[in-house]
């Protein structure tokens, strides 16, 4: 990449020549359409239809443990999560959701695997949601008398289809075809459930190789109209599952297919939801917070770069408003690089510069750079409010639910 004009070369740079191919030149505007999806409620959150896509996460601790999962729930929270969905492997789990649902501020999904009489169990307790891996429940009945329940109680079901549970017939029907097994065992899934007259459902085709799982969802959304949750399964650790799913989620959202999405880790959740947060920001889905452009630093960097970029990660990271926050090694190249940046700060040489756009308004020492920071973040924060009087921020979202 060339950082500075060469003058030699500057006559190849003219309108004639450059203005025919910018008119040529792929925009965001360019990008398709969401799919039309039906839309759901899980709780107060809408899933589908013109509902922003949400950000899902997992507890991971043991459900019977009602304190650990009430706190778990509240970190997700924090962190921005719209829906938490936790296992419910037992009678005893089942019976602690009668005082975990009522304690968290963001809806509940039971994930049930083998026992339909848990599903019934929990949507007694006052889950928002039931998620079914309709392969493994047993038989046909036991998804009928799910169904029956969640009609009973107005929940919505996921159908959450993966590899291992893909029933017999299909995988001998579709031998060596993962993402067709995975569709078909969704749709024969879905049909059940349409044969008892419902269709409050979502469905999810999760594989572990990100490209089938594009490969699946992409299929699944040709097929049928309801809204599905995104996520690669088994993803792997912070840096591996992040890329792998940042690959499938980020493709298939950019596609316009996808209404809720999961980022699976090996982790810490609340480091799903803030990848899930950044994947659709990537994609232009998601416009609240603070987004954060960060130099990988160099030779030229004479300050902790790396140190003061995870301290402005945390100090943003309430923040709703759609500001954008350069963290630079150098001046020399710092705001030049990040221009656009709402408030940018620069390393020199054991001292930071503050700008906004191209202009150095401050000059700090290292030890105060991130108070400086946060002042004239609270300032841009303050500017933006007034300049858009309407902005409700995460409540934006808000103002849709029910
Ligand atoms: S902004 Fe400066 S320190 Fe950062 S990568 Fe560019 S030249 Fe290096």
């Amino acid at each position: 990449m060339l950082h500075e004009s060469n003058t030699s070369s500057e006559a190849h740079f003219t309108d004639e020549l450059y203005t025919p191919f910018a008119s040529d030149w792929p925009s965001i505007a360019g990008r398709p359409p969401r799919r039309v999806s039906k839309k759901i409620w899980v709780g107060n959150v809408p899933v589908g239809g013109d509902a922003p896509v949400s950000v899902q996460s997992m507890l991971v601790n043991d459900t019977r443990d009602i304190k650990e999962s009430i706190y778990q729930i509240q970190r997700l929270a924090d962190a921005g999560v719209d829906i938490v969905r936790l296992a419910v492997p037992d009678a005893e789990a089942a019976e602690a959701l009668k005082s975990i649902v009522p304690a968290s501020p963001v809806p509940i999904v039971a994930d049930i695997h083998f026992d339909y009489r848990l599903a019934l169990q929990s949507a007694d307790n006052g889950v928002h949601a039931i998620r079914i891996n309709p392969g493994n429940i047993g038989s046909k009945d036991f998804v009928r008398k799910v169904v029956e329940k969640c009609k009973e109680r107005e929940l919505p079901i996921r159908i959450g289809v993966n590899g291992g549970s893909v029933e017999k017939a299909i995988k001998l029907a579709y031998p060596k075809q993962l993402e067709r097994q995975l569709v078909e065992s969704a749709l024969l899934n879905a049909r059940i459930l349409e044969d008892e007259n419902f269709d409050q459902f979502k469905i999810s085709v999760k594989a572990s190789d990100p490209l089938q799982a594009v490969t699946a969802y992409r299929e699944l959304a040709r097929r049928c109209d309801y809204p599905l949750h995104l996520g690669v399964t088994e993803a792997g650790t912070l840096k591996r599952g992040i890329s792998k799913s940042a690959f499938a989620l980020g493709m298939l959202l950019y596609e316009g297919i996808g209404d809720t999405i999961r980022v699976s880790l090996t982790a810490d959740s609340v480091e799903e939801v803030f990848a899930g947060h950044e994947i659709l920001r990537s994609v232009g889905l998601r416009q609240e917070g603070v987004n954060i452009i960060s130099c990988p630093a160099c030779g030229r960097c004479e300050v902790d770069l790396h140190g003061l970029t995870t301290e402005v990660e945390q100090l943003v990271a309430k923040l709703d408003v759609p500001l954008t926050v350069a963290v630079m090694g150098c001046f020399v190249n710092g705001p030049g690089e990040a221009e656009h940046a709402d408030v940018g700060i620069a390393g020199g040489i054991g001292q930071y510069y503050i700008f906004r756009g191209e202009d150095r308004i401050r000059r700090v020492p290292e030890a105060e750079a991130l108070d400086a920071l946060k002042e004239e973040i609270a300032r841009a924060t303050e500017e933006f409010k007034k300049a858009n009087p309407d902005w409700q921020g995460s409540k934006q979202a808000q103002l849709i639910k029910k």
